[in-house]
């Protein structure tokens, strides 16, 4: 996973550098927001925005920003994004944000989902917590109704030993109490596993009733850990946990599994 994780932590270099820079996005208009925190659902939900404009330059350039340092199928999957037309770029941004990943180009989407992440995350750090409302069930993020990546046990404050799910698409994090599966909401034979040998800073917490796993980053653990990168580090305990027959609830946008 040496060279994988160092060309996602290329991108996510790439990624930041964009976000600090000038990006105009706006949010939905006042009584949209207003209305959507009364019904209690997500504000910046993709199917209810248009796309951004620029998105598809975005991902072109974050496409040139990593491209140099891969080998030559990961150059030749990226240079995908550089020749398509727009409108296939607007199809794989679509099947990621419905979760379809049967159908995307594995290989340039960890790049096609970072400019879609910038332009959410930028999005949704505008929005004050108070303009987002509490969905009645928590498994999706209430910013943007995303799937999460996984979970993560934070330390300090008021928060310390809470854990918080981390959205795949807009970053951003939301509470639910740790004895529950955060899929079906059972408090049943919640189950966790972490690799023999290894400090338990990532566990996996599994759902006897709807048959998933999602991991959970314990910060209390080590303070670094990171809800993202560290999914990713921990491919082998997926492996593991899909030899036991739980499917993983989460989604982490670097490392799509679909048909290449
Ligand atoms: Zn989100
Ligand atoms: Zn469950």
């Amino acid at each position: 996973m040496g060279d994988y994780l160092r060309f996602v932590a290329r991108l996510a270099r790439a990624q930041q550098e964009r976000l600090d820079g000038d990006l105009a996005t706006h949010l939905p208009a006042a009584d949209t927001l207003a209305q959507c925190h009364e019904y209690a659902m997500p504000p910046l939900a993709p199917a209810g925005l248009p796309r951004p404009d620029g998105w598809h330059a975005m991902a072109r350039e974050l496409a040139r920003a990593v491209q140099p340092s891969l080998p030559e199928a990961g150059q030749a999957a990226l240079q995908r994004i550089l020749d398509k037309p727009d409108a296939w770029l607007d199809k794989q941004a679509g099947r990621l944000f419905e979760a379809e990943t049967m159908h995307l180009d594995a290989a340039a989407t960890p790049v096609i989902g970072a400019a879609l992440q910038v332009y959410w995350t930028h999005l949704a750090r505008q929005l004050d917590s108070a303009q987002v409302a509490r969905p009645e069930h928590a498994n999706l993020c209430p910013v943007c109704g995303s799937h999460p990546v996984s979970s993560v046990v934070r330390i300090g404050g008021a928060e310390s030993g809470l854990r918080y799910l981390h959205c795949a698409l807009c970053g951003s994090e939301w509470h639910v109490v740790r004895a529950k599966c955060s899929n079906c909401d059972n408090t049943r034979g919640i189950a966790s596993f972490h690799l023999e040998g290894e400090s338990p800073v990532v566990r996996a917490e599994s759902c006897p009733e709807c048959r998933t796993y999602l991991k959970t980053i314990h910060q209390d653990k080590d303070p670094l850990a990171d809800p993202v990168a560290d999914d990713l580090a921990s491919l082998t305990l997926d492996l593991l946990m899909d030899e036991t027959g739980h499917a993983k609830s989460g989604i982490n946008w670097y490392l799509i599994q679909g048909q290449p």
